[in-house]
């Protein structure tokens, strides 16, 4: 026939296929490599919320690619169990600190303590941020300053302690966990959508002040993600109900591993040359994706039921 040869079976979808998850804060049962398995041999890594949900799915996949890992945050006991479990499941080391980003003392301590055991530091992942849904005239000025105070100060409070202690005199990547919020001005989110544009702004910022010292600095802004405390908390399960992935473009949320490979992709030198970007990984979801205030109120109402 004059019809082109037929593609093969599973090749068109396999570029739009999740790898497999789970939804727990435990490492993946299955995990197949499509980046070379070394790209971070000899590396450390610093991410702050390492513990629980995005944060422990990048520390798995920097450790399954030859990386060992700092994970950084207040609870130190679930941090610990988190590493009992990375290190288990990849055979790389990992080692529990606690921190609070809002008191740069704590960090500087947690650097030290990092450096005195690693004897390096390459990557920095400032991904702790506290989230809730909330109307902004219900919310107390307290809770708008607590969400800057984690999310955006405490990004610039672990950058600037990572720089003078390490990053200054040997280089290092920095990838800022941010969001799409502020991109549509979605209702409920004055404060978490403010916060991680700030943080976006700080990426470019960081980026031109710090390329000469071949630091590279980028954010990566995940969409709604299954298997997390914020997908928990936001509705997730409600949206899921009410059909509201399917505006999506990709018609689903996405899962922990496909934002832990596109931050392995920053953190490597595939992306030698990407500094003070962005990059969205969120199925094209902020392009359409409702934003209606009754809408999200009733999902706000009814995931905290
Ligand atoms: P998560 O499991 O709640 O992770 C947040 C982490 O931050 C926790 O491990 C928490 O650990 C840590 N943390 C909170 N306050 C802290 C503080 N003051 N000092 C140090 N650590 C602190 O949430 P997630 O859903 O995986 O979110 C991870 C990142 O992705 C966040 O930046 C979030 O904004 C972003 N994001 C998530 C989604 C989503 O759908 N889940 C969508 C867009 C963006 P401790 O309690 O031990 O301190």
């Amino acid at each position: 026939s004059s019809r082109p040869a037929v593609r093969r079976a599973g090749t068109m979808a396999a570029a739009c296929e999740p790898p497999p998850d789970v939804d727990t804060d435990d490492c993946l049962r299955d995990y197949r490599h499509l980046f070379s398995p070394d790209i971070l041999a000899g590396q450390v890594a610093f991410i702050t919320g390492g513990g629980s949900g995005i944060g422990f799915r990048i520390a798995e996949i920097f450790m399954r690619h030859g990386c060992r890992a700092v994970i950084a945050s207040r609870n130190l006991q679930r941090l610990s169990e988190a590493a009992r479990k990375l290190v288990a499941a990849t055979g790389q080391q990992c080692l529990a600190l606690c921190v609070d980003v809002r008191q740069p003392q704590t960090l500087a301590a947690a650097v030290e303590e990092a450096l005195k055991h690693f004897q390096r530091i390459d990557i920095l992942v400032n991904n702790a941020a506290g989230n809730f849904l909330c109307p902004a005239s219900a919310l107390s000025f307290n809770a708008f300053k607590t969400v800057l105070e984690i999310d955006t100060l405490g990004t610039f409070n672990t950058s600037k302690v990572l720089f003078e202690k390490y990053f200054r005199d040997h280089g290092g990547v920095i990838i800022n966990i941010t969001a799409t919020l502020s991109y549509r001005g979605q209702a409920l989110q004055v404060h978490a959508g403010a916060a991680k544009a700030a943080i976006d702004a700080m990426t470019r910022h960081l980026a031109v002040e710090w390329g000469p010292n071949k630091i590279r600095v980028n954010s990566l802004a995940p969409g709604p993600i299954v298997g997390t405390e914020g997908y928990r908390r936001l509705g997730g399960q409600s949206a899921e109900q009410a059909s509201m992935w399917d505006t999506i473009p990709l018609q689903r949320a996405g899962t922990k591993t496909e934002i832990a490979h596109s931050v392995l992709y920053l953190a490597s030198p595939l992306s030698s040359y990407v500094t003070g970007t962005t990059l969205v990984v969120d199925g094209g979801s902020w392009l359409t994706s409702a934003n209606s205030f009754p809408a999200l109120l009733g999902i706000a109402s009814s995931s905290a039921k």
